[in-house]
């Protein structure tokens, strides 16, 4: 069964690939709901930040953006992929990560299963291949629903083999960030995962692989502190928290007042370390235009 479709072309490498998913597939077919089912409910939704309701049906429709103070909520990793993918084109990237405690930490066990069968997802990222306005790209999304988007061993994994996947099918790859940092509960290697995703995003680049990191609402710790920010292109959700230590943290650490709006994307775009801020509903259109700029580079090299 082939899996993918006409892509596969320039690359020599890319022949192996096909026969190997032929043989193995390392894709399957994602339970991802085509489109979003009505509600009738007539239950509405309020925003968190201006307080304003809105029907169910239509902040769905806007992506949980407010449509009124224009706040951007979480969503999860599901809803996000689909609202860039073309519908019916994700395929999930298979993991078969065990489940380890190194630390014998109290309930954790417990915990992780709970929230695998609560959310569906294999762990705190949800990564797959999909076409967006027709470009076939990686996409992986850290899901703020699994203990905060935290990386742990399996984070780090799934992260690191989105990029090699990417490198083997020749694909771009793009990543959504929404992170507490490390995840407490597997200490040190938690930390190290750090380096393992950093080396991968690195040895991704030196291949001339193409990296889109979207940071949205918050990125903070061991992620923003490693792959988060080492893409070519890093784009923000508007108003996300992107940064290392709390400001709090920071205040007591240097004994001085923060200016205003730091740690949030829109001071991190004027101060150069976020390329462009993306509204919600402008993200597909703005990753469709960024692959196609990609696509028209790597065809004028191959002339
Ligand atoms: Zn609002």
């Amino acid at each position: 069964m082939k899996l993918f479709g006409n892509h596969i072309k320039a690359n020599k490498n890319n022949k192996d690939m096909v026969n190997e998913i032929d043989k193995e597939p390392i894709l399957e077919k994602a339970v991802m709901p085509p489109s979003e089912p009505v509600d009738n409910s007539g239950e509405k939704y309020t925003c968190k930040s201006c307080g304003a309701e809105t029907p169910l049906t239509e902040i769905k429709r806007m992506m949980y953006v407010c449509p009124n103070c224009g706040k951007h909520d979480k969503i999860s990793a599901r809803r996000r992929i689909m609202s860039v993918a073309d519908p019916g084109t994700f395929r999930k990237i298979k993991n078969n990560i065990p489940f380890r405690n190194p630390l014998d930490y109290p309930d954790y066990s417990e915990k992780i299963a709970g929230l695998k069968s609560k959310t569906g997802l294999d762990e705190g990222v949800l990564s797959g291949v999909c076409e967006i306005e027709g470009y076939k790209t990686v996409v992986a999304v850290m899901a703020s629903e699994f203990l905060m988007g935290s990386m742990g061993i399996a984070v780090g994994e799934m992260i690191t083999s989105a990029f090699e996947i990417a490198e083997k099918m020749d694909l771009p790859i793009i990543i959504f960030t929404a992170s507490g940092g490390a995840r407490m509960q597997e200490g040190i290697l938690s930390l190290m995962q750090m380096a393992k995703t950093s080396a991968a995003a690195k040895r991704f680049s030196e291949n001339g692989g193409l990296y889109i990191s979207v940071l949205t609402h918050p990125t903070t710790g061991g992620v923003s502190a490693s792959f988060a920010t080492l893409a070519d292109v890093t784009l923000a959700e508007p108003g996300a928290l992107i940064g290392f230590a709390g400001p709090r943290v920071i205040e007591q650490t240097i004994g001085q007042k923060l200016p205003e709006g730091f740690q949030r994307a829109e001071y991190l775009e004027e101060h150069g370390f976020v390329d462009g801020i993306v509204q919600r509903t402008e993200m597909r259109d703005t990753l469709a235009q960024l692959l196609r700029l990609h696509e028209k580079r790597r065809k004028s090299w191959q002339r």
